[in-house]
């Protein structure tokens, strides 16, 4: 058996390939309590570890493997506070396994199909929020949405330079070839809240560098509805912050022209969680009409309830 350089340590892939190959060796690392070929509760205790345990990892890439040995009581009992994470991972698998029996299996030519390629009708873009997850909501299916996920379901303009969330646009748009873009906004944002709750002096937070994507929206909402309490201000904002993104996404010339010539169609989303309802719209395009940062027209509205 080939024993793992130290280097491998300090990288995932090679790191479990490396594990699998030491399987033997777990039972010292782990103590008595786990049998032996538990290899899966192996490889979920050790990913959580070393989530937990950042200064071994980094201890691990400078020492032999041998180290793991060395692992005193304390770091033990920190190893027992991760059962409640395997017992999660535990039913995670048994969700996996009967999404493969239930699914997969049962609709095998439709998965064999995807596995040469996908071709999706829509995009979405909706917040990261656990709360509003696209799939879930809207039922869409493997193979059925190009999905990315952001703090509020934001688009930054063209001109604001490379993110993941243009990036994952282009893909769908240029090469996917999707027919429609969805942005989905929700009720009681978070992000909608930071940005709302943004000062303009200086905030150097990743999360603030992000939510300033969609001040136009919250300038717009702090004048038009100054009036009301700031809970209804986010919600004003909640959905302002689509319309701006919904604009903004006819500031990447690749995606106008495609609107323009009905090709692409772009939608705007807002799904309240509270209520359980979902609004829908898309941008009217007729003609072209559309002023930068201006409302646009919409048109097949509807409000699911
Ligand atoms: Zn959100």
């Amino acid at each position: 058996m080939a024993t793992p350089s130290p280097t491998t340590f300090s990288q995932p892939f090679n790191f479990f390939k490396d594990v699998r190959r030491t399987t033997l060796k777990t039972s010292t690392i782990f103590g008595p309590k786990l049998k032996s070929g538990e290899i899966e509760h192996t490889h979920l205790r050790l990913l959580t570890f070393f989530k937990t345990g950042p200064r071994l990892e980094l201890k691990a890439s400078k020492e032999p493997p041998g180290l793991t040995q060395q692992l005193d009581n304390s770091r033990l009992e920190s190893l027992a506070e991760t059962e409640n994470v395997c017992d999660f991972f535990e039913d995670l698998k048994h969700r996996f396994l009967r999404f493969k029996k239930r699914k997969f299996k049962e609709n095998l030519e439709h998965f064999q199909n995807l596995a040469q390629g996908q071709a999706p009708k829509f995009m979405i873009i909706a917040c990261a929020d656990s709360r509003v997850c696209p799939s879930n909501i809207l039922g869409f299916q493997p193979g059925e949405a190009f999905v990315v996920r952001n703090i509020a379901n934001l688009v930054p303009t063209f001109e604001s330079g490379p993110s993941e969330t243009n990036a994952a646009l282009e893909f769908a748009v240029n090469a996917l070839k999707v027919e429609n873009i969805l942005v989905i906004g929700h009720s009681r944002c978070g992000g909608i809240r930071a940005l709302m709750s943004m000062q303009d002096e200086e905030d150097s937070s990743f999360i603030r560098s992000w939510v300033v994507v969609g001040n136009n929206a919250r300038l717009i909402t702090k004048s038009a509805a100054s009036n009301l309490s700031f809970d209804q201000q986010c919600r004003h904002c909640e959905k302002e912050s689509v319309y701006h993104s919904l604009s903004n996404l006819l500031t990447y010339p690749w995606i106008e022209e495609k609107v323009a010539r009905g090709e692409l169609f772009v939608h705007g989303g807002y799904y309240d969680f509270v209520e359980c309802t979902f609004e829908k719209w898309t941008m009217d395009y007729e003609g072209g009409n559309l002023q930068k940062n201006s409302r646009f027209a919409v048109k097949n509205q509807f409000y699911w309830c």
